[in-house]
């Protein structure tokens, strides 16, 4: 429990993310939902860890999509892109990081920057293992497909 005069967290190293715009959903990958169900496209999210087992799911801290506030919600890292180090001094972000058992594996600014650039290379590899050979749909709004139209319109923070 905090108690109610608790001087203000010490700023933390994190990785900030963005959602996707779009990700490709149901039968053979062939329709587009935009960002998560928990997350708008483009929404800025912190990771604070990664379950056992490899990072392809990671907790986050977040605005959830209907709300706006902050929620904590392990999600899939291939629905995740630009990860970079960030200091974080939000109290209310460094509160739900602390309430949370995910645990950075990382420590200070230089993992943070070295555990981000693995994931971003992850992330990728792991969009594209998503639906194997299955073709995307046309015209299709995925990050890849984005990007690689040089049209992701999404400025890091
Ligand atoms: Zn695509």
């Amino acid at each position: 429990m905090t108690p109610p005069l608790a001087p203000p967290p010490e700023p933390l190293w994190l990785i900030a993310a963005n959602v996707v715009r779009w990700r490709r959903y149901g039968d053979g990958g062939q329709e587009l939902r935009p960002g998560t169900k928990a997350y708008r496209g483009g929404a800025k999210v912190y990771v604070i860890g990664s379950r056992p087992g490899g990072h392809e799911q990671v907790t986050t801290v977040g605005p959830g999509r209907h709300t706006g506030a902050y929620i904590t919600l392990d999600m899939a890292t291939r629905h995740l892109h630009t990860f970079r180090a960030a200091l974080v001094r939000s109290p209310a972000v460094l509160r739900r990081e602390a309430e949370n058992d995910a645990g950075q594996v990382w420590d200070g600014r230089e993992e943070a920057e070295e555990t981000a650039a693995r994931l971003e290379g992850l992330a990728a590899e792991l969009r594209a293992e998503r639906w194997h050979t299955l073709p995307h749909p046309t015209p299709c709004l995925c990050h890849t497909c984005l990007t690689a139209a040089g049209a992701a319109g999404v400025t890091p923070a």
